[in-house]
């Protein structure tokens, strides 16, 4: 198929479906835009658009744009381009050989079908569809709902019935595409009524074309994927035999079996990072400490973080805190039961507010973790990356059409457990124990492994340090960590940037006006942050007495304590476990075990 009377120009705005305003020759022009679909993604201003001359004295535009340049390709939009471009292809024996009579429109029934083909005694009904909208090689249809597309959907199947064979042929008005997927978040009727079709024996087809400036043309078949259209489908199969599941193998977790609102609020907090066996006894020793709201909204920042020592993120207490002043200032010390207040409370997300909401007050919300999206992305090989905040969002509205509005809090907590226990997050999933393997997409085609698709990590940035423990007689010197920033607000053993050799060590802390009686290397440690990691050479230094330090310089603020003091008041993190242990001073985890 192809145009005469190619124009350039360069896109300017588009303020209704029918016409744009192009530059073409450094002059501004009104022209047709020959779709109505929506085409943002590509028309955006300045980009290269081709125009052909139209020539209709009636029209008040001279100009139709039917393609639009996107970095190295040419995409056209011309919605009558498809149908053209068949015709031609069928003419030649693209599709099917032999055929007897093409009859462009056809009526059948209600709808008017773009082609009608004959080959022998065989009967076809054909309609196409033009797909402009494009995402990283996948193109979908439509990009707009359209009512009209369903209905031919629902006819071809009523069609095929009836003795006709019946093809939907999308038609990829560019070339690379690496798959046709329905548009189900878009329009999620059709995609569901295009597998219904397939179910049905409709035929669906997808054939991307080769495209230039002035030229459309059908190429090769693209691979039709329709399994995002069972996405929907998938997700109504989950509730029953994942509950039954749940009823039997759900383990016995203290925050589960008194699910009151502050306990379930508190637990999921602490599980937040941090995998159940390691918070179980932080959340028992925490809850005897600060046994209810009023207590952790009183609570000493200080012992707060010596009770979540070990636990890390350690914002997560400081938003605890602050989430139970405004529950006794807001709400008059009860905690919120509705979603939306849930909400607004620091430190809570939907995560959260939707599982006080569903597990302590029975409310119809899903909660959806990593775990959850984990799980869901398998199922439904659900090529989304999980780690795209829209796709939280657009998963937490499907799961809310199926969550069991008689068990809430129990579907939450059974997707939670089979993240947890056997659609795991490292290592082989499970899918022998599973209660969803009858189902699952992605165990079917044993691509467990390929799911979720996952954003390649950033490398983490690596801060080289020298940890000294300094001790005299009786005591240590520690510091208090800046109130912003990396474990903020918590206790560490001194530590200098970069790795230094003894000699400038003994220097440094001559300078601090501490006498070095003995150094000794200790080994080499690392510990790993979500976004960085610490390599750390470490020093067992001897002093001969820890005198006050120097107003100025290196030590001016550090301060000393001995060991029980250190293990009471000041909350020293996990970094530091390697070099604690040579004072017998345990950090972190360890250090909590031993209280
Ligand atoms: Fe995960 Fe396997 Fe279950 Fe699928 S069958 S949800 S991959 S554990």
């Amino acid at each position: 198929m192809k145009y005469d009377n190619i124009t350039e120009g360069k896109f300017i705005e588009r303020p209704n479906r029918f016409i744009a305003y192009v530059e073409i020759n450094g002059k501004k022009e009104k022209v047709h835009v020959k779709n109505t679909g929506r085409c943002r993604e590509i028309l955006i201003p300045g980009a290269t658009v081709y125009l052909v001359h139209n020539s209709n004295p009636t029209r008040s535009t001279y100009y139709d744009l039917v393609a639009v340049k996107k970095q190295n390709r040419i995409i056209n939009i011309d919605s009558q381009a498809p149908n053209a471009a068949v015709k031609e292809w069928l003419c030649q024996g693209g599709l099917f050989s032999d055929l007897t009579l093409i009859r462009p429109e056809t009526v059948y029934k209600d709808s008017r079908f773009d082609f009608y083909l004959e080959r022998g005694e065989e009967k076809i009904l054909l309609e196409v569809k033009g797909v402009t909208l494009e995402n990283n090689g996948v193109v979908s249809f439509p990009d707009a709902p359209s009512e009209r597309a369903v209905k031919h959907v629902g006819e071809l199947i009523d069609a095929r019935k009836n003795g006709y064979r019946a093809v939907i042929l999308f038609v990829i008005q560019m070339k690379h595409a690496r798959m046709f997927m329905p548009a189900g978040e878009i329009h999620r009727q059709f995609a569901e009524k295009l597998a219904e079709a397939k179910k049905n024996g409709v035929e669906i087809l997808a054939y991307d074309c080769e495209i230039t400036e002035d030229s459309m043309n059908i190429s090769e078949p693209v691979p039709v994927r329709l399994k995002e259209i069972l996405r929907f489908d998938l997700l109504s199969s989950i509730p029953n035999p994942l509950l039954r599941w749940y009823d039997e193998n759900r383990r016995i977790l203290p925050w589960r079996e008194e699910p009151t609102p502050y306990r379930v609020w508190v637990s999921e907090i602490m599980l937040q990072q941090t995998r159940v066996e390691a918070v179980k006894p932080y959340f028992e020793r925490f809850m005897g400490a600060f046994p209810d709201i009023e207590s952790l909204a009183g609570a000493d920042e200080q012992r707060l973080l010596k009770y979540w020592e070990g636990l890390g993120y350690y914002n997560r207490a400081r938003n605890l805190k602050n989430a139970a002043i405004q529950i006794m200032n807001d709400y008059g010390g009860e905690m919120p039961d509705a979603y939306s207040d849930l909400m607004k409370l620091k430190g809570i997300g939907s995560y959260t507010a939707g599982a006080v909401a569903s597990i302590a007050y029975g409310k119809c919300v899903p909660a959806v973790d990593g775990n959850v999206l984990r799980v869901l992305s398998r199922v439904r090989m659900d090529d989304r990356l999980i780690s795209d905040p829209r796709v939280k969002v657009a998963v937490e509205q499907e799961l809310q059409e199926v969550i069991p509005s008689d068990r809430p809090g129990a579907f939450n907590q059974a997707m939670m457990e089979i993240g947890a226990c056997v659609c795991i997050p490292n290592g082989a999933p499970l899918c022998g124990k599973c209660p969803l393997s009858s189902f699952c997409l992605a165990y079917r085609e044993n691509k467990m492994s390929e799911y979720p698709k996952k954003e390649k990590k950033k490398d983490r940035s690596i801060e080289q340090k020298t940890v000294l423990v300094i001790k005299d007689d009786n005591r240590i010197a520690i510091r208090k960590r800046p109130d912003k920033g990396l474990l903020a607000g918590m206790y560490e053993l001194p530590q200098l940037s970069g790795f230094l050799t003894s000699e400038e060590i003994i220097q440094i802390l001559s300078e601090a006006g501490l006498h070095v009686i003995r150094i000794q290397p200790l080994e080499d440690a690392k510990h790993i942050f979500t976004h960085k990691e610490w390599h750390m050479k470490g020093y067992l230094v001897r002093v001969d007495e820890l005198e006050p330090p120097f107003p100025t310089g290196e030590g001016k603020d550090w301060l000393y304590a001995d060991i029980r003091e250190i293990k009471e008041k000041y909350p020293i993190p996990a970094a530091f476990t390697a070099y604690s242990k040579y004072v017998d001073l345990k950090s972190g985890m360890d250090g909590y075990k031993e209280v």
